[in-house]
């Protein structure tokens, strides 16, 4: 599975048999949104930072509702969570969207604004890889994203809806987040998530002998 950053809580993913899948596509946030083509898109909420599907190319289906679908090799589910600290009476609901291909299990938690709750964990263990919004104000901020890290064992992390130059919404910058784990690295362009999961079982095997989870903390870097 390949996994670009297009910026804010947008993602491109590409399946092994070549499904293309969007996340949250945004609309003005001050940023530009690239050419990119999908097969499916999904919406975890109708706010506009994410639910700017006309910015994205082909006849693809819309993912914005909770359930369990497929596309091609991929398969989907959607929760419904809170997209607030009071069970959606401020801003109402977000979707955590499950993608799951050629055996890796990736989460992606929207907007969500729900104080760290280890009933919601249990609910998205198992997961390989995790999307999560550490920017505050709108939604969790970094120290409630640190305590959904370590209770939920992702391998691999990677921050989303923060604040980077150019954008218009008022969050907070990455670093708070980043300062709080050793294992960051900073990339660029596409990754391919089962490379970075094999690196990451290997590394797993010294740690194990020091009693540690093997975690990656990915700092990716939009590429256009
Ligand atoms: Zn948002």
């Amino acid at each position: 599975m390949i996994l670009r950053y297009l910026g804010h809580s947008s993602f491109l993913f590409v399946s092994d048999g070549g499904v293309r899948i969007v996340t949250d596509p945004f609309g003005d946030v001050g940023l530009s949104f690239p050419r990119v083509r999908a097969d499916g898109v999904t919406v975890s909420h109708a706010h506009y930072d994410h639910c700017n599907t006309s910015a994205v190319e082909g006849a693809f289906k819309i993912f914005d509702r909770a359930g369990e679908f497929s596309l091609g090799d991929v398969k989907l589910c959607a929760i419904e969570r809170a997209h607030d600290e009071c069970g959606g009476k401020k801003r109402g609901k977000t979707l955590v969207f499950f993608l799951e291909s050629g055996g890796i299990r990736l989460c992606h938690l929207g907007d969500l604004g729900e104080n760290f709750s280890e009933e919601l964990c249990s609910r998205l263990r198992p997961v390989d890889v995790l999307l999560i919004p550490v920017g505050g104000n709108y939604t969790i901020d970094a120290a409630e994203a640190k305590k959904y890290v370590d209770a939920v064992g992702a391998r691999i992390v990677i921050p989303m809806h923060y604040f980077v130059k150019g954008l218009k919404v008022d969050i907070a910058p990455p670093d708070d987040f980043l300062r709080s784990f050793e294992n960051v690295e900073k990339r660029k362009g596409e990754i391919d998530l089962a490379a970075e999961l094999f690196e990451q079982k290997c590394a797993e095997k010294d740690l194990l002998r020091a009693d540690r989870k093997g975690l990656k903390i990915l700092y990716l870097e939009r590429s256009h």
